[in-house]
């Protein structure tokens, strides 16, 4: 008789290595004699009992691929008590004994509280590409991200050095700036804005300028999507250039250079591009771990938990953990973007 059927979603944001998780959580189950249900489009498909039974063949050939099978989507109405309680319903209706959820900080919070609220085991697997979930060293799908934008990154370099243009290279994080960060370390940037510090236009644009002087070819400024939304209060000089808050700064950034350096300057957006793609063998390994764990702690009744691996060891941590302990950016490695990129 099997005595456990494990709830399984992709939430919130897609992150490339969701389906490597997914196919760990099924397989695990499975090994274990454990039942596995999907539920497609997040909490949306909770709510909805938009489910499909998951065999070990329904996982067969995803651990390559970006996305999620399951399909994934933000759920307004799981942040209500009334949609969480249809939600619980449905799991009973299955006879869930646990639920695994595969997503975010945003993904975590409707878990706690669906957590809260009814007495059925709940683990959260960290993916995001922001990387903004506390409790592991990475979330999954934060190395392809940086992976792609370096990709990016290097292309435009090469166009960049034979017109002897500068470019402006945004990625993605809105609210935090890990993908700039990693990827302006690793890209060779010569500058970097990210949200959590308020950038200097000008200093960055003489710095770029004295390195032009001294005979550098290219300069590229990685920039996050949701950098610098004090900027504009702190430069009135730049009004001349207002921005919703929903247009990137990047334009503006490229204004003020070209206006300093008299040089040209480009912005290249690479948006989605970094949602997809095949997840790296990082991101693959990390969501094969985390999915497993996820497994086991479901079995062992843990409640309100998520897994992540930290110095190379698989961890526990409350769900909260994820938002009230989230990590700052490293300002050693902030400092050494700056002192590289001369
Ligand atoms: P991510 O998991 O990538 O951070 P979101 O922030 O969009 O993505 O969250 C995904 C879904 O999780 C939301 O659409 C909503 O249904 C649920 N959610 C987010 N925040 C909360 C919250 N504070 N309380 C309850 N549910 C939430």
């Amino acid at each position: 008789m099997v005595e456990h059927k494990i709830a399984v979603i992709t939430s919130g944001g897609d992150a490339p290595g969701m389906n490597a998780a997914l196919r760990a959580v099924v397989r695990s189950a499975l090994a274990r004699h454990a039942q596995v249900v999907g539920f497609y489009s997040g909490y949306e498909g909770l709510i909805d009992d938009d489910y499909v039974d998951m065999a070990v063949h329904s996982v067969s050939g995803i651990i390559n691929r970006g996305g999620t099978i399951l399909r994934t989507a933000r759920s307004p109405l799981f942040l209500t008590a009334e949609g969480r309680k249809k939600a619980y319903s449905v799991l009973k209706k299955h006879q869930c004994t646990g639920i695994v959820i595969i997503g975010g900080d945003g993904s975590f919070r409707g878990a706690h509280d669906l957590a809260r609220e009814y007495k059925i085991p709940v683990v959260g697997v960290p993916a995001s590409i922001d990387n903004d979930v506390a409790g592991t060293d990475a979330c999954i799908g934060f190395d392809t991200a940086v992976n792609t934008a370096i990709m990016g990154i290097d292309k435009i370099r090469e166009t960049a050095e034979s017109h002897e243009r500068i470019f402006i290279v945004e990625v993605m994080g809105r609210r935090r700036g890990f993908i700039a960060l990693e990827a302006a370390l690793a890209g060779g940037a010569e500058g970097l804005l990210v949200p959590e510090v308020k950038p200097d236009l000008e200093k960055l644009a003489h710095r770029i300028n004295a390195g032009h002087s001294r005979g550098k070819t290219s300069s590229i400024v990685v920039v996050s999507e949701g950098a610098g939304s004090a900027d504009m209060a702190a430069h009135p000089e730049h009004d001349e250039l207002p921005r919703p808050p929903q247009v990137s700064i990047s334009y503006h950034v490229a204004e003020v250079i070209n206006r300093i350096t008299g040089l040209e300057v480009r912005v290249c957006v690479l948006g989605h591009l970094q949602r997809g793609g095949p997840p790296t063998a990082f991101d693959r390994s990390l969501a094969s771990q985390l999915g497993a764990a996820a497994v086991d702690l479901i079995l062992a009744d843990a409640h309100d938990v998520m897994v992540g691996r930290q110095s190379g060891k698989i961890v526990v941590s409350p769900l909260a953990d994820a938002w009230e302990k989230c990590q700052a950016l490293d300002c050693h490695m902030l400092e050494l973007v700056e002192r590289l990129g001369r």
